[in-house]
């Protein structure tokens, strides 16, 4: 606690009560949840922690006027949720550090809260600490996630071989149509002009991705418990941007076959109602929050026969490169060119 002052101080403490009688639950190992001066787990049979966090400050990572607050509780728990997802793991323990400008009420945390733990709930992972401060500019949301593997089993971006193959879950692009849908006029220069007609029910389909992702959580764990993955990361910033994190951290190069992109039907009709290149969504558009993988050729057919007995969606998109060869895409065309070093970033 940062600034222990008569009357905030109280109004504090009635919060974190109130907070905690509505949101902690128990939980098997967690011996102190909130209340205490730090939470107690007990430490389950050899086990690998993984432990994540992100710092959120409104205007920069969420904008209070156009989303709600429950939508930024939810994409915030959800963004963790996929770190852990991506490290093979099953997420547990969930603490939210505030510190909330003297115009925030009470609802509007129990708002955020409600986003938060609607995000964790899917997951079984129990709210177990946090902190509470006053702030003088926007509202600031911590959240750290910790969750476990069996010992020695993780997965890492540094495992990459030259010859794997390379997979994502799921599609690409949704997220970023869907905000672009959200935001209308308002991105100025990069929100591209209507020039056809776009189904309601894509809309609201790309719309309910960008407010709604899923963390991939049980193909995570499938893939790691299966030994099935030589390394994994989850795709927050965009394919081109996390793929490079990979080959930096394999020290390999990389060709993606962008034919081969996986795009959701209403994606594909964003892409053609607005005159876009629907490759370029699904390259550069970020906060699809699936994963990427890789695996050697000789594990695609297990990789295949098992992800469809257990209703996940993988697609192979391209081929791990000595790292001398760089970053390349293979057009439907059969050029061969540099991955541009655009991401997420550039659409903000
Ligand atoms: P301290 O002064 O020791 O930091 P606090 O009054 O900040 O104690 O916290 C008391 C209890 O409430 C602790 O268990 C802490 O983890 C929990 N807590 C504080 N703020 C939050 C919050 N925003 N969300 C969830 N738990 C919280
Ligand atoms: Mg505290």
């Amino acid at each position: 606690m940062a600034i222990p002052k008569g009357r905030q101080r109280i109004q504090e403490f009635a919060l974190i009560q109130a907070l905690a009688r509505r949101f902690a639950k128990n939980s098997s190992h967690l011996i102190q949840g909130i209340g205490d001066d730090a939470a107690v787990i007990a430490a389950p049979a050899p086990a690998w922690w993984q432990v994540t966090t992100d710092l959120l400050a409104e205007g920069v990572h969420f904008d209070l006027q156009t989303a709600s607050a429950e939508s930024v509780g939810y994409r915030a728990a959800m963004a963790n949720l996929s770190d852990i997802a991506a490290m093979g793991a099953s997420p547990r323990y969930l603490l939210v550090s505030l510190a909330m400008p003297k115009t925030f009420t009470p609802a509007r945390i129990f708002q955020l809260y409600a986003g938060l733990m609607q995000a964790c709930r899917l997951h079984d992972v129990a709210l177990i600490g946090g902190d509470t401060s006053a702030s003088r500019a926007g509202l600031f949301l911590s959240i750290t996630l910790i969750g476990t593997t069996i010992a020695g089993r993780a997965l890492f971006r540094h495992g990459a071989q030259v010859g794997d193959s390379i997979y994502v879950t799921g599609t690409l692009g949704d997220s970023l149509a869907g905000l672009q849908l959200l935001a209308g006029g308002s991105l100025k220069r990069s929100t591209p002009k209507p020039s056809g007609p776009l189904r309601k029910s894509d809309r609201d389909y790309l719309i309910h991705r960008h407010l709604r992702p899923t963390a991939r959580i049980g193909e995570g764990q499938w893939l790691n418990r299966a030994g099935l993955a030589t390394a994994a990361i989850d795709l927050s910033d965009g394919l081109s941007g996390d793929l490079r994190h990979i080959c930096t951290a394999s020290r390999v190069g990389a060709e993606i076959d962008l034919g081969a992109l996986p795009l959701s039907p209403a994606c594909s009709a964003y892409a053609k109602s607005r005159r876009l290149c629907q490759q370029e969504l699904a390259l550069t558009g970020g906060e699809d929050y699936e994963l990427l993988f890789t695996a050697p050729p000789a594990r695609h057919t297990a990789l295949v026969r098992q992800a469809r007995r257990r209703g996940f969606h993988i697609t192979r998109i391209g081929t791990i490169r000595p790292r001398r060869f760089g970053m390349r895409m293979k057009s439907t065309d059969g050029a061969v060119r540099p991955i541009p070093m655009t991401s997420y970033e550039h659409f903000h």
